[in-house]
C-alpha cells in the first residue's frame, strides 16, 4: 500500500472544518487591517532562501527539500530549486519583481499555504505544514520603518486569536537590533560565550563562530545556565534601535496588548532585525510557538531590491488548530435536507428539486432512487439532515413532497414552492 509520505499527513474532514474556520476568521481580520492577498509558487531558486534565511541557519543548512532541476529544452538551463520554507523571502522577490515600491504605498500583503522543511516529525511539527503570513513592507516614505507599524501587526495578531477564542497567549518580544548595533554585540556574545565554550553542546560551539546569536536559542538543558548569563542584546541596542523598542511598547500599552520581554529571543531566520516576537501557547508543549514573526529592515536590499524595510509574522496553522479550543463537529454544519427519491424513474425528479432548493439556498444531500425507504431515512440521519423529502409518483403528481423532520418524526405534505422556507424556518 503506498502511504503519505512520513512528516506529511491528509487533512480530512471534519478536521477540515477548524482549518476553514481559522482562515476565514483569518481573512475577515486581515481586511479590517486593510491587507490584501498574494500568492506566490511553492517553489523558488534555491538561493533566494539561502540569501535570505541565512546559509548558517537550521532550515537553508539542513531542512530544505532542494533539487537540480534540468531543462528539458536546450533553451532551459538547468537550475537548484526549492519547495519553499517559509513565505517571507517569496513575498520579498515579489516585491522587488514587481517593483510594488513604486505605489510609495505600504504594501499590507498576506499569503495562506503550505511550506515545506525536513525536520524531525513530532506532534505540532511536519515536514509540510501551513502558514497564515503576513507582511508590511514599503518604502521608508511610506512610514514602512515606524514602530506604530509593529504595533498595529502585533495588535492585530491578538484581536485574531480572540476571535477564534484562543486565550491564555502570551506574546514574547525582543529587540535584536540592527546592522549597527549587532557587530558589538556579536563580539560580546562571542568573548562571553568562549569562557565555557567547551562545556557546550556541539551545535552551540558552532555557532559560537559563525552565527552566535543563536547560541541564545539552543534547547540543550545543560547550556542553559551558560546562556542564562550571556550579555543581552538589549544592553547593546543604538539609540536609535532602543527608542523604536520603547515606541513600540508604548504602543501596545495604549490598546491595551500585555507582552513580556524576552531578552532570549532569536528567531530561526537571519534577516530578522530590531523587533523580534513570538506568541506561544501552553497548550502545546514542546512545541509551543504558534506564530513568530519581526521585523527585516535590509532584506530587500540584500536581496537586490530597494530600501523596503518591513514586519511580518508567520502562524503556524497546525498549531493553531491544536491549541483550538473547539471541535470540528462544532464548526460543521450538516446539510439541511436528504431528498429521497422512491422507485424508478424518481432520480429526475428529485434531481429537479434539489436545484430549485439549493437555488434557495438550501443544502441538500441526494439519495438514489434504488434505495428503499428505510435506507434513505437511516441515511439522512446518519448525515446529520435536519429533514427528508419524500420523492415518489403520487408526490410529482401533487407537486407536493412530504416533508419528515428526522429529529421529530412529524411528516407533512408541503408544496414545492413553499419547500424552501419551511425548511430554512
Ligand atoms: P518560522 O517560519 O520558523 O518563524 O515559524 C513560524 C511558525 O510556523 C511557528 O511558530 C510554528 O507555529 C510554525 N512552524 C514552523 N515549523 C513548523 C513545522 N515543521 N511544523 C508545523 N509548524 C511549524
Amino acid at each position: 500500500m503506498i502511504k503519505a509520505v512520513r512528516g506529511t499527513r491528509d487533512l480530512l474532514p471534519p478536521d477540515t472544518a477548524l482549518w476553514n474556520f481559522v482562515e476565514t476568521a483569518a481573512r475577515n481580520v486581515f481586511r479590517l487591517y486593510n491587507y490584501r492577498e498574494i500568492r506566490t509558487p511553492i517553489f523558488e531558486q534555491t538561493q533566494l532562501f539561502s540569501r535570505s534565511v541565512g546559509e548558517e541557519t537550521d532550515i537553508v543548512s539542513k531542512e530544505m527539500f532542494t533539487w537540480e532541476d534540468h531543462g528539458k529544452a536546450a533553451s532551459e538551463k538547468s537550475q537548484s530549486l526549492t519547495l519553499r520554507p517559509e513565505a517571507t523571502a517569496g513575498i520579498v522577490r515579489a516585491y522587488i519583481e514587481h517593483d510594488l515600491g513604486r505605489s510609495g504605498l505600504l504594501q499590507k500583503l498576506y499569503l495562506m499555504g503550505p511550506m515545506f522543511r525536513r525536520e524531525r516529525p513530532q506532534k505540532g511539527r511536519y515536514r509540510q505544514f501551513y502558514q497564515i503570513d503576513a507582511e508590511v513592507i514599503g518604502p521608508p516614505a511610506a512610514g514602512s520603518e515606524s514602530p506604530s507599524v509593529d504595533a498595529e501587526l502585533l495588535e492585530m495578531l491578538a484581536t485574531f486569536l480572540e476571535r477564534i477564542g484562543i486565550t491564555g497567549w502570551t506574546l514574547e518580544l525582543n529587540s535584536v537590533g540592527c546592522a549597527n548595533d549587532r557587530p558589538k554585540y556579536n563580539e560580546a556574545l562571542r568573548a562571553a560565550i568562549a569562557k565555557d565554550i567547551d562545556k557546550m553542546c556541539e551545535d552551540c560551539r558552532r555557532r559560537a563562530v559563525t552565527n552566535p546569536l543563536r547560541v541564545l536559542d539552543c534547547k540543550v538543558p545543560e547550556d542553559q545556565p551558560i546562556i542564562d548569563k550571556l550579555p543581552r542584546m538589549l544592553d547593546y541596542l543604538d539609540e536609535s534601535c532602543r527608542q523604536h523598542f520603547q515606541a513600540v511598547q508604548d504602543l501596545l500599552a495604549a490598546v491595551g496588548v500585555s507582552y513580556v520581554i524576552n531578552s532570549r529571543l532569536v528567531r530561526g531566520l537571519d534577516y530578522y532585525t530590531r523587533t523580534a516576537f513570538e506568541f506561544t501557547h501552553g497548550a502545546l508543549g514542546a512545541q509551543n510557538a504558534i506564530l513568530g514573526g519581526g521585523r527585516y529592515d535590509g532584506l530587500s536590499e540584500s536581496l537586490g531590491g530597494p530600501k523596503a524595510p518591513g514586519i511580518g509574522f508567520a502562524i503556524g496553522e497546525d498549531r493553531l488548530v491544536l491549541a483550538l479550543g473547539k471541535t470540528a463537529e462544532e464548526l460543521s454544519t450538516p446539510p439541511d435536507a436528504y431528498i429521497a427519491p422512491l422507485g424508478a424513474g424518481m432520480n429526475r425528479e428529485a434531481a429537479r428539486l434539489a436545484r430549485g432548493l439549493r437555488g434557495q439556498g438550501v443544502v441538500i444531500e441526494l439519495g438514489d432512487e434504488t434505495f428503499r425507504l428505510k435506507k434513505s431515512l437511516e441515511t439522512g440521519g446518519k448525515i446529520g439532515a435536519r429533514f427528508a423529502i419524500i420523492v415518489g409518483e403520487n408526490e410529482v403528481k401533487a407537486d407536493a413532497f412530504a416533508l419528515k423532520n428526522l429529529t421529530t418524526g412529524e411528516q407533512v405534505t408541503v408544496p414545492r414552492t413553499e419547500l424552501g422556507n419551511r425548511i430554512k424556518q
